[in-house]
């Protein structure tokens, strides 16, 4: 898309929009166990983006035709706020949601060990309340720190951001602007115990260089965003002051 006349993508000191760096990631803020009802749940503030995750299950499949003798399946629903964009979106499922939706239960199919629960499903709900680029990276970190908080076995946190190139430079954690009239976007998601990739997506155009350098910077953002994960899930079993003074 052709930038705006007189927007910058990067300034003469180097800075973004924000004035962040090229590596720098927004603010992100998570919680853990925030629905009382889902099994498992989080809530993800990331920069502009605020997405709750709910998990159910596993639990019996139905209709019976659907379930796996030899396993259990991860269905994902990513679904997106009519008020989460500029312009009212119209509610329900479109081409978007239904394609995050099938990477995403592609992505915990491999995550949690469903060997162990033939014939059930496990529910993952992302639902986008404040959406400003990353969406499905914001969905897949609150998907897995969901999963934790519900108990499901699983191989270890999934933690995902996106990187992309800007004014011919790389850098992490596209915001809305720079995801419009940047030239590259590229979210990753990665099994935090196996370094495993476990999404990999990218529209534009980077050099091979810059897709090395992208690569190597997300994958620390990602380790960085696991260790955060660690504390959210730490946070919410960290006994009260009551509870201590008890
Ligand atoms: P992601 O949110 O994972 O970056 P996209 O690159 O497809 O996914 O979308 C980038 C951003 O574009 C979204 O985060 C959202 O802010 C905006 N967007 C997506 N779908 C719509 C829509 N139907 N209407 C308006 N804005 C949208």
């Amino acid at each position: 898309m052709q930038l705006p006349d007189g927007m910058k993508l990067i300034d003469e000191n180097g800075k973004r929009m924000d004035g962040r760096g090229p590596n720098d990631l927004r603010p992100v803020k998570m919680d853990v166990g925030v629905l009382k009802r889902a099994d498992g749940s989080a809530y993800v503030e990331w920069g502009l983006n605020k997405v709750l995750a709910a998990v159910y299950g596993p639990r019996e499949l139905h209709p019976k035709h659907l379930q796996q003798s030899d396993r259990g399946v991860v269905h994902a629903r990513y679904n997106m706020a009519p008020f989460s964009v500029s312009d009212r979106k119209r509610p329900g499922p479109d081409r978007r949601s239904v394609e995050i939706s099938k990477i995403v239960s592609e992505a915990f199919t491999h995550v949690v060990f469903v060997e162990q629960f033939p014939r059930t499903t496990v529910d993952v709900y992302v639902e986008v309340l404040q959406a400003s680029a990353g969406t499905r990276c914001a969905g897949i970190v609150a998907a897995s720190l969901a999963l934790a908080d519900a108990g499901v076995p699983i191989r270890g946190l999934v933690s995902s951001c996106a990187v992309g190139r800007i004014a011919g430079q790389v850098v992490l954690d596209l915001g809305k602007e720079e995801d419009n009239y940047g030239e590259a976007d590229m979210p990753v998601a990665i099994l935090s115990t196996t370094g495993e990739v476990l999404l990999l997506q990218m529209d534009g155009i980077m050099t091979q260089d810059q897709f090395r350098q992208a690569f190597g910077i997300v994958k620390e953002a990602c380790a960085h965003l696991t260790e955060m994960q660690r504390e959210a899930l730490k946070k919410k079993y960290k006994p009260t002051q009551q509870e201590v003074a008890a």
